[in-house]
């Protein structure tokens, strides 16, 4: 992986035209210059001619970028301050240490036993009804109320899994990676990728000890643990297979880089697997997708792109066309679909107040389409739209393009 200093070049591309302002999240909810890509390259080329002293207080600028990608996709210069903020937290990081909180959080997902005993917790929570009580206990105490009920929101169950018959056979072979929020957290997109999968035909096994895909640890500029679940996943996921699937968008933009981490075998086996790695919604669209005749869902839905899906991943139109391709979904397109959501890995803990207001934008435009329901591809986004929405007074149904597909075929099986 590079270094900041690798990316000098890069950096004095930057023309300061400004373009960036006009998209960037952070700059639109805070008008600081500190925090657009330009203001961002104006300290690091400081930083890079000694000129600057890489302090703490610099790095809370730096801090200040949610790593959406959006002001790429107008920088006539063509500079990915993603990658590059990437490596100036690794660089921080090394002078003066991770911060706790991100530390914290990290060290919550590197271990399956610790996923698997947030996973026994969150069980217990859920089956005792004390869901429901703290829900009911907190919901006038303002703030706090809100933060429960966001936390709430991300436990609640669309699909339980069931059995369904298999319409077809399909050759491929492929493996799931659900990542540790469907594996440990919330298992519905996890139920129903798997689902929907078995019912068209296809076999795609989970291999045994998969970790969290680390995309956290990378953006906090953690290297060195992104690099141990990088090594992890990358040796668990078997060679002879056609695809490697993927439905949470952050999970699947992981892929990408874990072969900058890696060295030798398992970079070749890494490389390979990236060429293999497909997001759910694209390969649905790639297979003879079964849809049921005579069952509709009557539904009106509204998207919400992921920005590790559509600009890392550049998937855009696929979960749109399996929305569509239900019957009875009246598909609404919203204003700045793929305008970030917010929430932004730990960025929505560590920016509380920044991050609500990006949220609040988001859930203005999805209140403007009057949808019922909101669907996305990340069980991040699904934070940050909570988050906006409960700050409007607002909830909807939270749902993936691939669990709606899931209650359409659960009601087919069911009714037959
Ligand atoms: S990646 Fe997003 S948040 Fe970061 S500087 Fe670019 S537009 Fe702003
Ligand atoms: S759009 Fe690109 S070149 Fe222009 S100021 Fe922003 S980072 Fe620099």
């Amino acid at each position: 992986m590079k270094n900041l200093k690798d990316y000098s070049e890069d950096i004095y591309k930057c023309s300061k035209c400004g373009f960036c302002q006009s998209v960037c999240p952070i700059f639109l909810e805070t008008g600081l210059e500190t925090v657009v890509s330009r203001g961002k390259f104006t300290l690091l080329h400081g930083i890079l001619t000694g000129k600057v002293e890489f302090s703490p207080k610099i790095a809370r600028y730096l801090d200040m970028c949610l790593g959406c990608k959006a002001c790429l996709d107008f920088c006539p210069s063509g500079i990915s301050v993603e990658e590059i903020i990437t490596a100036a937290r690794a660089e921080h990081n090394k002078l003066h240490g991770i911060n706790l909180l991100k530390k914290f959080i990290i060290w919550c997902f590197k271990s399956n036993t610790r996923l698997k005993l947030l996973k026994s917790g969150l069980n217990i929570y859920k089956k005792t009804g004390l869901i429901h009580i703290a829900d009911k206990i907190f919901r006038f105490s303002g703030k706090p109320g809100e933060i429960i009920s966001i936390f709430n929101r991300q436990l609640k169950e669309n699909i339980k899994y069931q059995k369904l018959t298999p319409i077809t056979q399909s050759n491929i072979k492929a493996a799931y990676f659900p990542g540790c929020i469907g594996s440990y957290v919330n298992t519905s997109s996890k139920n129903a990728v798997t689902m929907v999968l078995e019912k068209n035909g296809v076999k795609a096994r989970i291999p045994k000890g998969l970790s969290c895909c680390g995309i956290s640890s990378r953006s906090a500029g953690d290297i060195q643990t992104f690099k141990e679940l990088a090594r992890r996943n990358v040796s668990l996921i078997p060679d002879d297979i056609d695809y490697l699937i993927t439905d949470c968008a952050s999970c699947g933009s992981a892929w990408e880089f874990y072969p900058e981490v890696l060295e030798g075998e398992l970079k070749e086996k890494a490389q390979n697997l990236y060429k293999k790695a497909i997001n759910i919604n694209k390969l649905l669209n790639r297979i003879e997708l079964y849809i049921p005749e005579g069952i509709e869902l009557e539904e009106s839905v509204t998207y919400h792109d992921p920005c590790h899906l559509a600009r890392f991943q550049h998937v855009i139109d696929e979960p749109r066309e399996v929305l569509k391709k239900i019957p009875g979904v009246d598909y609404r397109e919203m204003n700045e679909a793929d305008r970030c959501c917010g929430a932004a890995g730990t960025f929505c803990v560590l920016k509380p107040g920044v991050s609500q207001g990006i949220s609040s934008n988001k859930a203005q435009n999805i209140l403007d389409t009057k949808a019922q329901m909101v669907a996305t591809s990340c069980s991040a986004c699904k934070i940050g739209l909570a988050q906006g929405l409960a700050g409007l007074g607002e909830e909807k149904t939270l749902i993936s393009p691939v669990e709606l597909l899931a209650k359409l075929y659960i009601r087919e099986e069911n009714q037959e």
